[in-house]
């Protein structure tokens, strides 16, 4: 695969993929960084009450965050900076549960750590 001119791909902007791409560049590698998500301005990222109250209710009622409405952190910050869960499905073993909480944008989870 032909990845000229770049000498490295990072899938991903999160706390992992900006640091992997820091390093990487800071040795004078040339970095592609991928991101599926888009870049979310500041104030879009923070908690807005009592708009952000309204928006988790919807997020439960719709099981648009139905497995991540149980980590205690989606009731402290923005909805919006959990991934819906009915567009970005993920399956565990019964016997196993796996909560995951999803953060597609520029920065990945540091926005919602971070709004916590
Ligand atoms: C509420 C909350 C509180 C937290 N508190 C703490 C704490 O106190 N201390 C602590 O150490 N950690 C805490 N964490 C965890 C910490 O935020 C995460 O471990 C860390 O941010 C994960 O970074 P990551 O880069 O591995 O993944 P992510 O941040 O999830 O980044 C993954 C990135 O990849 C992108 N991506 C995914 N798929 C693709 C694709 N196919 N193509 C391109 N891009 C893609 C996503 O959009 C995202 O930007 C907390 C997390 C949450 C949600």
């Amino acid at each position: 695969m032909d990845i000229s001119p770049y000498d490295a791909i990072v899938v991903g902007s999160g706390a992992t993929g900006g640091i992997a791409a820091l390093t990487l560049a800071e040795q004078g590698i040339k970095v592609l960084v991928i991101e599926a998500g888009p870049q979310v301005k500041r104030h879009e990222a923070s908690n807005h009450e009592p708009k952000s109250t309204l928006k988790r209710l919807s997020g439960v009622i719709t099981k648009k965050h139905a497995n991540q409405c149980q980590h205690p952190g989606y009731w402290k910050n923005n909805p919006d900076l959990y991934s819906n869960e009915l567009k970005h499905p993920y399956d565990f073993p019964k016997k196993k549960p796996f909560l995951w909480t999803q953060g597609k944008q520029y920065g990945g989870r540091s926005l919602t750590w971070g709004g916590a």
